[in-house]
């Protein structure tokens, strides 16, 4: 589904799926292709939208969790993309995968190689992608923000009315909170998070992060 010019969401498609978001500009790049058992729905979704997979120049993920990196090295395989991760995600490819998907219950996420190293931005063409360090959910977590869009593609940080766990392997729940506080502070006017709904207008993210704040963030202990 188009959001917004050249920007595409495909919505979760069930259990241990997650959101793919698409950027569609010189360069194409798809971020978290989900659980692979879906990709075939993702595809022809896509398909329908006019994307197709061979359009994808990149892949990229906002963490390494199964439910977002799952069918990685299959779309590389169908899409002939390249996939592009920060040095952070690089350090724990192996454990992360491996440990995450054991504590889920689905079995190691299927190995890919890696081709190119994300640095702070990345230029897409007409749209300049700031890569943030966001830990707390998991150590190697990653937000995208397109300053001129005002778009922030937040992963398994902040969700509509929620935040990320903490319980999965290495989560902090302090460096969660230092990072949904460093992204409130962007000017966003799109929260494109990786499960449920995407948050429209300047607005409603306001009230969203001073929602989390007041419900998870001062009293974390509460929550059940
Ligand atoms: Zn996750």
């Amino acid at each position: 589904m188009r959001i917004q010019d050249g920007v595409y969401w495909y919505k979760e498609k069930g259990f241990l799926d997650a959101n793919t978001y698409v950027i569609k500009d010189e360069i194409t790049l798809l971020i978290d292709p989900g659980l692979e058992n879906y990709l075939g729905l993702r595809l022809e979704e896509m398909r329908e939208g006019g994307i197709d997979a061979r359009d994808i120049d990149l892949i990229t993920l906002t963490h390494l969790h199964p439910d977002h990196c799952d069918a990685t090295a299959a779309l590389k395989d169908i899409s002939g993309a390249k996939i592009a991760l920060p040095s952070s995600q690089l350090e724990y490819l192996d454990i992360m995968t491996e440990e995450a998907s054991r504590f889920i219950g689905i079995g190691n996420a299927k190995k890919f190689e890696v081709d190119l190293v994300l640095e702070e931005s990345l230029n897409l063409g007409n749209t300049e992608l700031r890569i943030l360090h966001t830990p707390g959910h998991s150590p190697e977590s990653i937000c995208f923000y397109a300053s001129d869009k005002k778009i922030l593609i937040c992963g398994d940080l902040v969700f509509e009315k929620s935040v990320g766990r903490t319980d999965l392997p290495f989560g902090n729940e302090e460096e969660l909170k230092s990072s949904i506080n460093t992204v409130s502070a962007l000017d966003t006017e799109l929260l494109l998070p990786g499960h449920g709904a995407i948050i429209e207008g300047c607005s409603n993210v306001k009230r969203n992060y001073e929602f989390v704040r007041e419900f998870y963030l001062k009293h974390p202990h509460s929550r059940l």
